[in-house]
């Protein structure tokens, strides 16, 4: 009789960073790396680095600055390293889910780190375990480790690339041996990935404001379906699969992403900004200032503000030494977290007709504690502008917008949600409207989030197009 294997599975919101700097030491490179991804994880960091012979690993939980310090940091020698910041859902908060996974296989030693969700890693990992892998954590990423060590006879190119056959779902992923780096973005793209170069290193990092913070040059995204290897013969690339259509997950341009980083051509920023103008076209109100809910919804917020003619002020304040509310697990600590982390300005807002941009309502908990939180200090209208249409579905594809029940315009008409978080008024961008946003073509993007429309197929989910 088979175990039926029943761990919990992680929704991973991740960022990832390697570097090849031939013969200089990058433990600091890539710690600065991470240090800048850190908003795409708060829960764990990690670095592995090869001296060319080993691969040493150092992870823990916490933020980077909490794991790393600078005698770690200069127990890290080698030329070669990837890095790794993870946040994560439900009970699966555990060290042992912490990346990069270092493992030895046929070929010698490889590490690997991965931003993104499989969507049939379930069945992978029922059939690998058939055949005799064993797993150690309940992340996707280590289906992919088994695959490739399954596949281990060939060269970790071609591992890959077999690899790339079996997985379904969003990837973007860093891998190393002891003389290689390795990119590799899903045939979709549905995850950011980019290289850059520093003198004779090159990076590949999620975000292109890690490139900024080393100094580092942008050289160009990783393509969809693209296997990019660096090693001493330089840069090498293989279109490895090809998919229908890139679908790029358009959150990362809502929330997800820095606003001073830019995906495939398209600035965060300026993207957010435009939300914010689409959105005062669509949704024009009579207000005295525009305010946003920090940081996410500054940028619309000025966008909105503009296009409106109305000044944009600062109306709350965000204590920028806590991490997103989001980590926090249960219901009653978030709600706890959006006190300790923001506080409103009352001499601004005190009397005003306020417009209140913020960039999504998922659940509905945030909004309702800022709302109230403003009345609170004597805020006349609270007119609630929302950069990005009702968030309607799951997502799979490592985004964590959660259970279908907990989302709460899934569940209830808008009239609902703006008594629920006590607005006088609440709109939100329509879908055309963000996509009007957007440099690249509308059928670059993941929308799934907000119409039902699953790129990819998501395992076990038979009705992903339907709600
Ligand atoms: P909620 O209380 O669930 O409505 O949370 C919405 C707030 O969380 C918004 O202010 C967003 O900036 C932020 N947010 C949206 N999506 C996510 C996500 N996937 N992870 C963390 N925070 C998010």
């Amino acid at each position: 009789m088979s175990a039926e294997i029943v761990m919990p599975r992680p929704t991973e919101e991740c960022g990832v960073f390697g570097i090849y700097g031939p013969n200089e030491e990058v433990a600091r490179e890539t710690y600065f790396g991470l240090y800048a991804l850190q908003h795409r994880g708060q829960e764990s960091a990690g670095i592995a680095i090869s001296n060319g012979t080993e691969i040493e690993l150092h992870k823990d939980m916490g933020l980077v600055s909490e794991v790393f310090d600078n005698d770690v940091i200069d127990t890290l020698k080698g030329d070669l390293a990837i890095g790794h910041v993870r946040y994560s859902t439900d009970n699966a908060n555990l060290h042992v889910n912490a990346q990069p996974l270092v493992f030895r296989y046929y070929q010698g030693m490889l590490a690997l780190a991965h931003n993104g969700n499989l969507t049939n890693a379930d069945s992978l990992r029922r059939t690998l375990t058939a055949t005799g892998s064993v797993f150690q954590t309940s992340t996707d990423s280590e289906v992919i480790v088994n695959l490739i060590a399954k596949y281990g006879q060939s060269s970790i190119e071609e591992s890959l690339m077999k690899c790339m056959i079996d997985i379904k779902g969003a990837y973007a992923l860093v891998v190393m041996t002891e003389n290689k780096l390795i990119g590799v973005r899903d045939p979709y793209g549905v995850r950011p990935l980019c290289i850059g170069k520093l003198n004779d290193a090159y990076i590949i990092s999620s975000e292109t404001c890690a490139l900024d913070t080393i100094g580092a040059d942008f050289v160009r995204d990783v393509e969809p379906g693209e296997i990019v290897v660096i090693d001493e013969t330089g840069i090498n690339s293989r279109k490895a699969m090809t998919a229908p259509r890139q679908a790029t997950c358009i959150f990362e341009f809502v929330y997800f992403a820095r606003p001073d980083s830019v995906i495939d051509g398209d600035g965060v920023r300026n993207a957010r900004r435009a939300m914010g103008r689409q959105l005062a076209r669509e949704n024009p109100v009579d207000a005295d200032i525009v305010i946003s809910v920090p940081d996410s919804g500054t940028a619309p917020a000025m966008g909105y503000a503009e296009e409106m003619g109305l000044p944009f002020e600062e109306g709350l304040m965000k204590n920028r030494y806590i991490g997103r509310t989001f980590i926090q697990p249960s219901q009653k600590m978030r709600e706890q977290g959006v006190r300790l982390k923001l506080n409103a300005i009352a001499s601004i807002v005190e009397g005003k007709r306020v417009v209140m941009v913020d960039d999504s309502i998922v659940r509905g908990t945030t909004s309702r504690k800022i709302v109230k939180m403003l009345r609170d200090v004597g805020v006349k209208e609270v007119h609630m502008m929302v950069s990005s249409p009702p968030v309607l579905y799951p997502c799979y594809y490592g985004i964590d917008t959660s259970q279908r029940d907990e989302l709460i315009a899934a569940e209830h008409d808008v009239e609902y949600i703006r008594d629920h978080i006590g607005a006088d008024s609440l709109y939100y961008l329509s879908q055309e409207g963000i996509l009007s946003a957007m440099q690249n073509p509308p059928e670059k993007f993941c929308m799934a989030c907000f119409n039902g429309d699953y790129a990819i197929d998501v395992e076990g989910k038979g009705d992903t197009n339907g709600r």
